[in-house]
């Protein structure tokens, strides 16, 4: 980020009031990484720029380099997801990969991937009959990409393909002479799903079809898992999610 004047591919995040009729909004961009940038006048209800900053919304935008934040001049919208605001299930979704990423990933850090996989989760949202596993597969990809994937292959301590538990603490399987305490139990079913999960492509989430025993344990592991690695305290749109 040199030049004064920057353009970008962004899907915004956060958005908060700044000062008398300005919001401030935070952006996820596939060329620059994550940053704040400002909307001048965006509150005023004769802005221009009012609408193409509203959460959720992916669009081209123009930028200039400003002494604080960047100071958004332009912006071009390509999708708005109508349905997060329109849909009131959806809506927790939406809010809660939007603020698991902007928890995770550090300003202006290259995450072209990470901005990949927000924008297709987002759009799948809109399609989805199944919210629950594309939700987990959103999470446990987000942490392979940053670095944390779980390890489903075998025990993390011995080696051993005869596993019986989840540690959270150790980041993946244990075998029955290595558990201690904290653990999940997990069945070879719920493994076989989680690897599906993080290894095929998002939209083939939905072809999987879990009992209520293995969602409640991918549910108790990812979220066990999540706060564990990742130091996330408190992600208030989980609670919303639950609800
Ligand atoms: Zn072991």
């Amino acid at each position: 980020m040199t030049q004064k004047i920057f353009k970008a591919e962004g899907l915004i995040l956060r958005t908060r009031p700044l000062g008398e009729a300005d919001r401030l909004v935070t952006i996820l961009t596939r060329e620059e990484g994550k940053f704040e940038a400002v909307a001048r006048g965006a509150r005023k209800t004769k802005s221009r720029l009012a609408a193409g900053v509203d959460l959720f919304t992916h669009g081209c935008f123009t930028f200039h380099r400003g002494k604080t934040w960047p100071i958004i001049t332009g912006q071009d919208p390509i999708e708005r997801f109508s349905w997060f605001r329109d849909d009131p299930d959806l809506y927790p979704y939406g809010i809660y990969m939007a603020e698991l990423v902007d928890k995770l990933v550090s300003e202006q850090e290259p995450c072209f991937e990470i901005f990949q996989l927000l924008l297709e989760s987002w759009l799948l949202l809109g399609q989805s009959s199944n919210l629950f596993l594309l939700c987990r597969a959103f999470e446990l990809k987000l942490a392979h990409l940053l670095g944390y994937s779980p390890h489903f292959h075998s025990c993390t301590c011995c080696g051993s393909e005869q596993t019986a538990v989840f540690s959270p603490r150790q980041g993946g399987l244990l075998c029955s002479s290595c558990q201690g305490t904290d653990v999940i139990k997990i069945e070879p079913g719920t493994v076989a799903i989680a690897r599906r999960l993080i290894e095929a492509p998002l939209k083939q989430a939905n072809q999987l079809r879990p009992t209520e025993s293995q969602k409640k344990a991918l549910a108790s592991l990812t979220a066990a898992f999540l706060s564990y690695h990742l130091d996330l305290g408190d992600i208030k749109s989980r609670r919303l999610l639950n609800e």
